[in-house]
């Protein structure tokens, strides 16, 4: 694996975004009303088009990332690995997650938001006991970023909806955890 975890994060985000898809096409499955096959693909289409503002493309990579693909990028990541989290994580799992997020606040590439976020785990310290507390922690959080750019909040109950767990042949993208002994 590469040493630079940006480097790790952006190989990472095709294969996120293409995973996205068939997350947002499951989520749009159940909506009330059962849109037509007709509403619901046009609604895939919409979400295509906004996927292809994070999907690196052949063309895309020649223009820089604005701070907005970066940031959509960066938290499709960060919500895959909290979607993805064991359920009983090992200790160096629960460290890992807590470094993850001290070096994003030293690292992320946009100065103001890295600040930003140093504030935010200050208040909001990483809680990492298990998959669940992980990915609620971390919509947490998110929704603290949304709020202070003026953005709707998301529906916290909602976030395995949006970001389940990857779709892996025979969950072969599963994390092993163990618990810690005593
Ligand atoms: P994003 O906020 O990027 O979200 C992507 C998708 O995630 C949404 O479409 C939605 O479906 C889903 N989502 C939204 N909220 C939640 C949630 N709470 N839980 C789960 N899923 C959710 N930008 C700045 O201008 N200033 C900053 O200080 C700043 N700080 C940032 C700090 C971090 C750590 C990161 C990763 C990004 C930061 N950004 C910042 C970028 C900003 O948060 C957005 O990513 C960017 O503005 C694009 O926003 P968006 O509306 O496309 O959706």
């Amino acid at each position: 694996m590469s040493e630079n975890p940006f480097e790790f994060m952006f190989k990472s985000l095709d294969s996120f975004s293409r995973c996205a898809q068939t997350h947002i096409s499951n989520f749009l499955s159940p909506l009330q009303n059962k849109p037509s096959l007709k509403d619901k693909s046009a609604l895939l289409k919409s979400v295509d088009v906004s996927l292809a503002s994070t999907s690196f493309t052949k063309e895309k990579s020649a223009t820089p990332l604005t701070k907005e693909e970066l940031g959509r990028g960066t938290w499709a990541l960060l919500h895959a690995i909290a979607a993805q989290y064991p359920d009983q994580p090992t200790r160096q799992q629960k460290r890992d997650a807590k470094e993850l997020m001290a070096i994003l606040s030293r690292l992320y590439p946009c100065k103001e938001c890295a600040d930003h976020f140093k504030d935010v785990l200050k208040a909001n310290p990483v809680h990492a006991g298990s998959q669940a507390e992980f990915s609620q922690w971390l919509c947490h959080v998110h929704n603290v970023v949304n709020r202070s750019l003026g953005k709707l909040t998301f529906p916290c109950q909602r976030v395995n909806a949006r970001w389940g767990k990857l779709d892996c042949k025979d969950r072969a993208c599963d994390l092993q955890g163990t618990p810690d002994l005593k």
